[in-house]
C-alpha cells in the first residue's frame, strides 16, 4: 500500500517534469480509430513527434512548444508547464501592478528579467478561449512579438496557429490586444528591485503550489478517467440493472438526471477558460454559439456514442439519451462513429451550457 503511494506519487514527479501532460483514454484516434481528428500532428513543427498508436499516444523528439495543446478538442495533450490557468492568474497580478503587461514567447529578445513580461514557448500555445478570457479582465496587455522573429524560429507553424487563435477570439467580440516589437523602458515600475530574482521566486513559490495540487489529486485519484474497458463494463453494468428494474423506468430517467448533475465535471482547460469568460460576460454568452450533438428519432439506441465519447458527455440506458452540456467539447467522435448517421452537430446558443443536462432523445 505504502509502496503503491509512494510509487504513484514519484509517477507525479516524473510526470510534472514533461512539459506536456498526455492522456491517452482522451485522445479521440486511439478511442476510435474511424476517427479523422488529426490536428495535433497537422500543427506539429517536428513531423513525426506525436505518434498515435492503437492505444496510447507518445511524443518524441517533441520541442515543447505546446502548438498541438492549442489544438487538441479534449485535453489528451495539455500545456502542464505552467498551466493555462496559471500563466493567466500571473498576467492578472502584473496587471493590477503594472502600467503595461507583455505578454511574448522564448524566442523574442528583450530585456531579461524586465517586471511586466510574462513568457511562453511560443504565442501559438496560447488558445482563443484564453485570449478571450484574458481580454475581458486585464486591459493593459500587449503582445510582444516580430513576424521577422517568427520567420526565423525553428517553430514553423507557432506564427500561423497563434494568429488563427487570436483570430477566432476577435471573430467572438475580444477587443484587438495592442501588438508591439519592443517593451517600453518606462513600464518598469522600480528599478531597485532583482525583477530577475523575484520573478524566479515567485515562479518557483506557484510551481510547488501547482505540484502539490496535482500530486494530491492524482493520489487521491481525484481526475480518474475509466479504460474503454472499464467504461465498457460500467456501461454493461449499468444497462442490465436497468433492464432487471424495467418497470421502474421513470425512477431511473430520474437517477440518470441526479447522475449528470452530481457527477465532478473535469473541463478542459479550454472549456474552463470559456466559462470563466462566460462568467465575466453574460452578455458574451448569450451571442455566442457553440456546436452540439443532435439526434434523429430513427436512432437505433445502440449506445456506441455514450460509450466512446471522451468527456461522458452522453448518458445513454437503451432508450433514452441524454447530454451533459457543460461536459461536451464539440469533438464531433460521437458523429463520426455513427455508421448510420444519426447523430449531427447544431449550433446552439452557448447559454445552453448552463442547462447542465438535457434530454437529446427521448422515448
Ligand atoms: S488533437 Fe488530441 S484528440 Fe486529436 S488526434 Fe491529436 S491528441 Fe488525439
Ligand atoms: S457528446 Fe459528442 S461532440 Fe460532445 S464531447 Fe461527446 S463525443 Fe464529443
Amino acid at each position: 500500500m505504502l509502496f503503491n503511494r509512494m510509487k504513484k506519487m514519484s509517477n507525479v514527479l516524473i510526470k510534472k517534469i514533461d512539459k506536456i501532460d498526455i492522456e491517452h483514454n482522451r485522445c479521440l484516434k486511439v478511442r476510435a480509430v474511424i476517427s479523422s481528428c488529426s490536428v495535433c500532428t497537422d500543427v506539429c513543427p517536428a513531423p513525426g513527434s506525436i505518434q498515435i498508436n492503437q492505444d496510447s499516444l507518445e511524443l518524441q523528439d517533441c520541442l515543447d512548444c505546446g502548438l498541438c495543446t492549442t489544438v487538441c478538442p479534449t485535453n489528451a495533450l495539455k500545456w502542464n508547464s505552467p498551466p493555462l490557468s496559471q500563466i493567466e492568474q500571473r498576467i492578472k497580478r502584473l496587471a493590477k501592478n503594472e502600467q503595461t503587461v507583455y505578454i511574448t514567447c522564448s524566442a523574442m529578445e528583450h530585456k531579461t528579467g524586465h517586471s511586466s513580461i510574462v513568457e511562453v514557448p511560443c504565442l501559438g500555445m496560447l488558445p482563443a478561449e484564453f485570449w478571450l478570457n484574458i481580454g475581458l479582465s486585464v486591459n493593459n496587455l500587449s503582445i510582444l512579438v516580430s513576424s521577422d522573429n517568427c520567420k526565423q524560429c525553428s517553430i514553423t507553424t507557432g506564427e500561423q496557429v497563434f494568429q488563427q487563435q487570436l483570430d477566432k477570439a476577435y471573430e467572438n467580440h475580444s477587443n484587438p490586444f495592442p501588438i508591439c516589437s519592443e517593451v517600453s523602458l518606462q513600464n518598469q515600475t522600480d528599478s531597485s528591485i532583482d525583477h530577475g530574482k523575484r520573478n524566479f521566486l515567485s515562479s518557483l513559490m506557484e510551481e510547488v503550489k501547482e505540484t502539490n495540487t496535482i500530486t494530491v489529486k492524482e493520489v487521491l485519484e481525484v481526475n480518474k478517467t475509466l479504460s474503454p474497458f472499464e467504461k465498457f463494463d460500467q456501461y454493461y453494468q449499468q444497462k442490465n440493472e436497468i433492464e432487471e428494474i424495467s418497470d421502474e423506468v421513470n425512477e431511473i430517467k430520474q437517477s440518470l438526471a441526479d447522475q449528470v448533475l452530481k457527477d465532478n465535471v473535469i473541463h478542459t482547460d479550454k472549456r474552463s477558460l470559456l466559462l470563466s469568460a462566460f462568467k465575466q460576460s453574460p452578455q458574451l454568452q448569450e451571442e455566442m454559439t457553440i456546436l452540439m450533438p443532435t439526434i434523429k428519432e430513427s436512432c437505433t439506441r445502440c449506445g456506441a456514442c455514450s460509450f466512446l465519447c471522451p468527456t461522458d458527455a452522453l448518458y445513454a440506458d437503451g432508450k433514452d439519451i441524454i447530454l451533459a452540456t457543460n461536459k461536451c467539447v464539440s469533438c464531433q467522435l460521437c458523429v463520426e462513429i455513427c455508421y448510420e448517421k444519426h447523430i449531427s452537430m447544431e449550433p446552439k446558443a452557448a447559454t445552453i451550457m448552463n442547462n447542465k443536462y438535457m434530454y437529446i432523445l427521448k422515448s
